[in-house]
C-alpha cells in the first residue's frame, strides 16, 4: 500500500526554475506548502542512474534526508526515436554550455544529431516524467507520464521552457513552446506523471 502525502510542507527536489513552477502550479489544489531544494540550501546530488525512475529516487531520497521533510522529485527528459532514445536521460546535459544550460543549444544538438541519421522527418519523440515521493524514514513511491509527438524545426513560440519550442505533441498545431500553459498542463508528460501522483498519495 502505498503511503499517502499527510499535509504540511512539501520539498521539491529540483534547482530548475520552470520545473518549480510547474510542480508549484500543479499541486497548489491540494494545499502542500511547497518550498525548493534551492531555497534550504541543500545540494544537487549526482544522477548516476540510466532510467528517469532511478534518478527520481535518488534526488527525492537526498532531499527527503537533508530536509528532515517529504519531498518530491522530477526527473525527466527527452527520447527521440531516431537517436535511440538519446537524449533521454542526459537531455540536461544535451544543453550545458561553458556559460551554464541553453536550450536552444541543447535543440540545436538534437536537431544536428538528427541530420548525421539516415532518418527521415517526421522524426517521432516523447517526453517522460517520473516523479518520486520519498520520505524522511526511506519509504518512497515513484509514478510515470509520457506525451509523444514530433521534433520541428526551427524551434517556434517562447513559451514553456527546455525543449518545448521543437516539440509538437500528437494532433496538436502548436508546439509546446506555443501552446498556453494550461493546454500543456492538461496533456504533458509531468501532467500524467501527476495525475497518477496524486491517484496514489493524495487522494485526489
Ligand atoms: P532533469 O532536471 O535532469 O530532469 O533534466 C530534464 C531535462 O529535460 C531538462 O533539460 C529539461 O529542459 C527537459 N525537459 C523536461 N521536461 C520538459 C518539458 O516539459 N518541456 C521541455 N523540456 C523539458
Amino acid at each position: 500500500m502505498t503511503r499517502r502525502f499527510a499535509g504540511g510542507r512539501l520539498v521539491i527536489a529540483s534547482h530548475n526554475a520552470g520545473k518549480v513552477r510547474e510542480i508549484g502550479d500543479l499541486l497548489a489544489p491540494f494545499g502542500a506548502k511547497v518550498i525548493s531544494a534551492g531555497e534550504l540550501g541543500l545540494g544537487e546530488p549526482e544522477e548516476t542512474e540510466e532510467t528517469f525512475a532511478g534518478n527520481a529516487r535518488i534526488k527525492a531520497h537526498a532531499a527527503a534526508r537533508g530536509a528532515g521533510l517529504p519531498a518530491l522529485s522530477d526527473d525527466s527528459g527527452l527520447s527521440v526515436a531516431a537517436l535511440g532514445g538519446d537524449p533521454g536521460v542526459r537531455t540536461a546535459d544535451w544543453a550545458e554550455t561553458e556559460g551554464g544550460r541553453d536550450f536552444r543549444v541543447g535543440m540545436e544538438r538534437v536537431w544536428s544529431a538528427l541530420g548525421d541519421t539516415a532518418a527521415n522527418p517526421p522524426f517521432a519523440a516523447h517526453f517522460t516524467c517520473a516523479l518520486c515521493l520519498a520520505w524522511p524514514d526511506g519509504a518512497d513511491a515513484v509514478f510515470e507520464g509520457e506525451v509523444h509527438g514530433t521534433l520541428v524545426w526551427p524551434p517556434r513560440g517562447e513559451r514553456g521552457f527546455g525543449y518545448d519550442p521543437m516539440f509538437l505533441p500528437e494532433g496538436e498545431r502548436e508546439t509546446f513552446g506555443e501552446m498556453e500553459p494550461a493546454r500543456k498542463h492538461a496533456m504533458s508528460h509531468r501532467a500524467r506523471a501527476f495525475a497518477a501522483l496524486v491517484a496514489g498519495c493524495f487522494g485526489g
